[in-house]
């Protein structure tokens, strides 16, 4: 891996500001992303462009979300007449994704990013959740988070079952810290999402009926999944462990024991 030391300029640690500084690096993430030059491709933090700049080259045409009004001027001189660049100053926090795609007829799109990450289990959920989600996130995160995110049945978390309801996430490369500059204090990983379905191929109605059911059945940790559901829900124990018996899932079980398919088909159920 070739290692590039960068600019010592003030970087904003509050805003997650570890800059790539690893091309070989870089690389795979854009070899992971598997681009096509048709692609539309959101990058969440272009910081001050390293990532950018070869999505740029591959042809795609990049739609880049920089909330730091200071990295701006950087980014728009460094990427002076490249016309398949739209730079937008703005927090994805509040950015309208669905409204911006319909406003542009944008059909289908990929993430693409080094993400800030102070924010990014919300930054997942801003794109899983929308109406029009990408088609594939390629996506730098902690390296723990990512290892969260990829939990089977026995380490399920809320956030494991989150993201698989939605895609199939794979660890693609872990990434040690001196990557960045600065150092940051984690390791991370790239995270590829693929197989992205809208409401994760179900209804509007039923992908909020089963978050209503998964957060009440992780509520307390600790806990068997019926006595959450019952505590959480109103629902009678009696009812639950019949259910359970229908759908061969232990009495037992904790919510992190639990695969997605028995969540779903509990969800069904209830
Ligand atoms: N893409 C660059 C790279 O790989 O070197 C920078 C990545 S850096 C980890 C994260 C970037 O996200 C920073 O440029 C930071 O300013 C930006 N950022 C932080 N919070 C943001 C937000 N709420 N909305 C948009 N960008 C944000």
């Amino acid at each position: 891996m070739q290692k590039k030391k960068g600019q010592k300029k003030s970087l904003k640690k509050s805003l997650g500001q570890n800059f790539l500084r690893d091309e070989g690096v870089i690389e795979e993430i854009i070899i992971a992303a598997s681009l096509d030059c048709s692609d539309v491709v959101f990058e969440v933090g272009p910081g001050d462009g390293a990532l950018t700049q070869r999505l740029l080259e591959t042809g795609v045409h990049v739609v880049a979300i920089e909330t730091d009004g200071d990295l701006i001027p950087t980014l728009r001189k460094r990427f002076d007449g490249h016309e398949n660049l739209t730079l937008l100053h703005e927090d994805i926090r509040m950015f309208n994704v669905p409204q911006f795609l319909a406003d542009n007829n944008i059909a289908t799109y990929k993430v693409v990013a080094n993400l800030p990450y102070y924010i990014t289990s919300m930054i997942i959920r801003i794109f899983l959740e929308s109406q029009l989600p990408p088609k594939e996130m390629t996506i730098m995160v902690q390296k723990e988070v990512a290892q969260r995110i990829i939990a089977r049945s026995g380490n399920h978390t809320l956030l494991s079952l989150s993201v698989q309801y939605f895609g199939q996430p794979d660890i693609v490369l872990t990434v040690p810290a001196e990557a960045f500059d600065p150092v940051p204090q984690v390791d991370s990983a790239v995270l590829h999402v693929s197989d992205i379905k809208s409401y994760g191929g179900c209804t509007p109605e039923s992908t909020k009926a089963f978050f209503r059911v998964l957060r009440a059945g992780f509520s307390a940790k600790r806990k068997k999944v019926v006595s959450n559901l019952s505590n959480s829900l109103g629902i009678p124990k009696e009812q639950l462990q019949k259910f359970f018996t229908e759908l061969n899932i232990v009495h037992e079980a904790r919510a992190q024991e639990m695969s997605m398919q028995q969540w779903k088909d509990l969800i069904k159920r209830l």
